[in-house]
């Protein structure tokens, strides 16, 4: 199977616990679930609702923080904010507004509202949404097109580790709704198409993007 970021020919290899086919790019470092073990909609959200947040949980708050304290010393603060995959929460959103940016928010299950479709965005973060897409490509171009000619890009998901073995070992690939896992040089391969350059990134588990 080719890698659908680079188009790279992938090798693919098998999680014996549980039966799991895996492709991986050797290219951009993109690993992905083979079709079979992705989920529709419907089956997704039983999932997330297992596990929703409670805004009021200073974990919960201080998990943002971390990311927000990567982010905004890389990014113009102030201006128009997006939240893009939101799940059921809209504290990030509001801490976007605490930070200086009228924010909105927006997710395909819990928060459908499109009018962020035709706005355009100084900043627009995505946590914990990019590891659930089936076509990271298609919507991160769809993300770019919301941006400012100066806006920047967050995102948040955890990197994929060097090894095989290591991956194997991994936690995140376990929750059934992790179907793609990245590394930095995923994103900046994405970021080739889409005319962007990576302005940051941590080693973990957060990218700051903007256009070239
Ligand atoms: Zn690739």
């Amino acid at each position: 199977m080719k890698c659908p970021i680079c188009t790279s020919q992938t090798s693919s290899f098998v999680d014996p616990k549980p039966q799991i086919t895996y492709h991986a790019c050797c290219s951009c470092g993109y690993t992905f679930k083979a079709p079979e073990h992705h989920h529709d909609l419907p089956t997704q959200k039983s999932r997330y609702d297992l596990h929703q947040n409670d805004p009021d949980d200073p974990g919960y708050r201080a998990y943002f923080q971390r990311f927000l304290d990567y982010i905004l010393p890389r990014v113009p603060v102030g201006g128009r904010a997006l939240d893009f995959g939101c799940g059921a929460s809209g504290l990030l959103a509001s801490m976007l507004t605490e930070s200086g940016y009228t924010a909105d928010r927006y997710d395909p299950i819990y928060y459908p509202d499109s009018a962020y479709a035709s706005q355009g965005y100084d900043l627009i973060v995505s946590t914990e949404v990019f590891e659930h897409l089936d076509d990271p490509l298609t919507i991160l171009r769809h993300v770019t097109e919301r941006l400012t000619p100066t806006g920047h890009l967050a995102l948040q998901t955890q990197f994929a580790p060097d090894t095989r073995e290591a991956f194997l070992d991994w936690y995140y690939r376990l929750d059934p709704t992790h179907i793609g896992f990245f590394t930095p040089r995923t994103f900046a391969v994405m970021g080739e198409h889409l005319g962007l350059q990576i302005v940051g990134e941590d080693g973990a588990n957060k990218v700051v993007m903007a256009r070239d």
